[in-house]
């Protein structure tokens, strides 16, 4: 692996994944999503770094895919592989069973706190299947499996075994200068995997299936009714007004997510404030400023921990910063990011100093 990465090849490499035809099941694209997103809350400061990335996390992360996922459309759960059978569905599909008895599954965080041994074994199972089988598929670009490896090291993979696993640190080592390659496309090519996934799942489900237009928005969408109960939270906590503009926001209250849904999935109540409907349309998928980040997070650490709990809602303080820091390190300075309705300015150094000094250790 050359030491600079040049970022076109890994990108070609990373698309060739999608335009592998014989995929028959959705496992190869859970696992390059998780990899986007922890790679983009993993950056180093220095670009030419080999990033350890820790496969309890991934496993959380893939299983935090599938799991909205779970939510059946029109009836219907959805299949994810070909002839709807899968280790890791089946399993988190029985842990959904397990915690809901019958109704609508819960969070993720409520079956680990109801049901912990049933999800930490079901957590094992998928992260033994995602190294025996994905994590060592995801870089065959060839039928005959000779292909350079460009992500991490698969050579020791293909291995249930969770001894073989602790041998090898419980992680992998995306290769140097590989984490801020990946960082610096994900905004190119997370909607390009989400709309393979997509197509996937259209496949997988055609005898059921119409080409309706909400399947994009129910596989990877935000789950506006449950942010609604966030959204209370905060209107009781803190200035029931627009975060933005300082609107008051009564009949038309937006819950925003202040680092964009689309760019890092982060539905934490760190990333989440009240929108007036101007604020909220105008801003959109843009990238706010850095001061916006940074003044949602200065609501404070335990009273976001504590609010959060309240409800039994993920607070995320640490993803933010980390996700913060990431997607501004990443991009060129100048970039525009949306300060207010109407009002854009130029990305600065200076703006990426804060997220630098709160990184999580
Ligand atoms: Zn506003």
């Amino acid at each position: 692996m050359p030491l600079t990465v040049d970022p076109l090849t890994l990108g070609q490499r990373l698309v060739a994944v999608l335009e592998d035809g014989r995929r028959t099941a959705t496992y190869k694209l859970a696992v390059l999503m998780a990899l986007l997103d922890l790679a983009v809350e993993s950056v180093p400061e220095d670009p030419d770094a080999a990033v350890d990335i820790d496969l309890d996390e991934l496993t959380t992360r893939v299983i935090e895919l599938y799991w909205r996922q779970l939510r059946p459309l029109d009836g219907h759960r959805l299949r994810q592989s070909n002839d709807g059978r899968g280790v890791i569905f089946d399993a988190l599909a029985r842990l959904a069973e397990d915690a809901a008895a019958g109704r609508r599954p819960p969070g993720l965080r409520a079956v680990a706190a109801s049901h912990p041994d049933e999800y930490l074994a079901t957590h094992l199972r998928v992260k033994r299947t995602l190294v025996r089988y994905p994590l060592k598929l995801v870089q065959n670009l060839t039928s005959g499996g000779s292909e350079e490896r460009f992500l991490y090291d698969d050579s020791w993979m293909g291995t249930d075994s969770v001894k073989r696993i602790a041998e090898h640190g419980n992680k992998l080592t995306l290769y140097p200068g590989v984490c801020h390659t990946i960082a610096r496309l994900a905004p190119l090519l997370k909607p390009a995997f989400q709309l393979a996934w997509v197509d996937d799942v259209r496949r997988m489900n055609k005898d059921f299936l119409s080409d309706g237009p909400d399947l994009a928005q129910h596989l990877f969408g935000a789950d506006r009714i449950s942010l609604q109960r966030a959204g209370d939270v905060l209107a009781e906590a803190f200035d029931p007004s627009c975060f933005y503009c300082n609107a008051a926001v009564r009949r038309s209250r937006h819950v925003d997510h202040v680092l964009p849904w689309s760019r890092v999935g982060i539905d934490g109540l760190a990333n989440l404030v009240l929108a007036c409907r101007g604020c909220n349309s105008s801003k959109s998928d843009r990238l706010p400023a850095p001061a916006h980040v940074t003044r949602a997070l200065d609501r404070g650490r335990g009273t976001l921990d504590e609010l959060a709990a309240q409800i039994n809602w993920p607070s995320q303080y640490d993803r933010v910063v980390a996700a913060g820091h990431g997607l501004y390190l990443t991009q060129p300075i100048n970039t525009p990011v949306w300060e207010g309705r109407s009002a854009v300015r130029a990305l600065t150094r200076a703006d990426i100093s804060w997220f630098h000094d709160h990184l999580p250790l």
